[in-house]
């Protein structure tokens, strides 16, 4: 049997780490774990809870409910894809929001909050055969991952995926509402002082501005290959 292999996916919002990492795991029947729903859920939790508005965070409330926060994924067999669940209640439509993304890095900068998400992490990646995307996941939470992927596209690329996307879900949005919250997010994700987003040393940098997600898939697939060889 092949060689199972852990496979770190991190870069951006909205550059396709989800889809790709999606394929990869479907044409390998390896797990896939998505852990910006997870950062997501966190941010949901606090919303539901008024731990956090515009411009307010009770970090200590937030903290302080870490224990009671359960957060599970569910394979959707339909759907092709796990889906996020919160203490029990399926919140995958509930977390994708823009309202949801506009809190999010300010949930994910908390060290405690970071701690809880990579233990689970680890522990859902203990067996290899696994392919995560994120913002950590080739330094932080498996710096030992036989391939790790680093993602970039133009802001301006990736908020006109994101906003299609949104639109397509019948979401009010304007372009430059997207536009925004992708360039906070670039900005917070990349100076907070725990576990900003960097590539990895040894990662292999692939910008898809101009890559479809064929090319992209076929690309990453034979990396994959010829670590599995290895
Ligand atoms: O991947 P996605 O865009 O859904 O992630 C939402 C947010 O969660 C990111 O902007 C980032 O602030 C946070 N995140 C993180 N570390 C991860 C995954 C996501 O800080 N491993």
């Amino acid at each position: 049997m092949d060689k199972k292999i852990t496979i770190a996916i991190d870069g951006f919002s909205s550059t396709g780490k989800s889809t790709l990492a999606k394929q990869l795991a479907k044409a390998l029947g390896y797990v896939y774990v998505d852990t910006g729903a997870m950062y997501r859920a966190i941010a949901y939790f606090s919303m539901q809870k008024g731990y956090i508005k515009t411009d307010y965070l009770d970090k200590q409330s937030l903290v302080e409910s870490l224990p009671n926060i359960q957060l599970q994924f569910q394979f959707n067999t339909e759907l092709g894809f796990a889906e996020m669940y919160l203490n029990g209640e399926n919140v995958e439509k509930q977390i994708r929001t823009i309202e949801v993304s506009g809190f999010v890095s300010k949930v994910a900068e908390i060290p405690e909050v970071r701690a809880k998400l990579v233990e689970q992490q680890q522990q859902m990646g203990k067996n290899k055969g696994i392919v995560m995307d994120g913002r950590d996941i080739g330094t932080v939470v498996f710096p030992d991952a036989e391939l790790k992927i680093y993602m970039t596209a133009s802001a301006q690329t990736r908020a006109q995926r994101r906003y299609d996307e949104l639109i397509q879900k019948g979401d009010q949005v304007t372009f430059e509402e997207v536009l925004r919250n992708v360039e906070e997010r670039d900005y917070i994700d990349t100076h907070r002082s725990n576990s900003p987003l960097v590539k990895a040393e040894d990662a292999i940098e692939i910008d898809n501005s101009n890559l479809n997600r064929e090319e992209q898939f076929e690309l990453v697939l034979k990396l994959v290959q010829d670590k599995i060889k290895e």
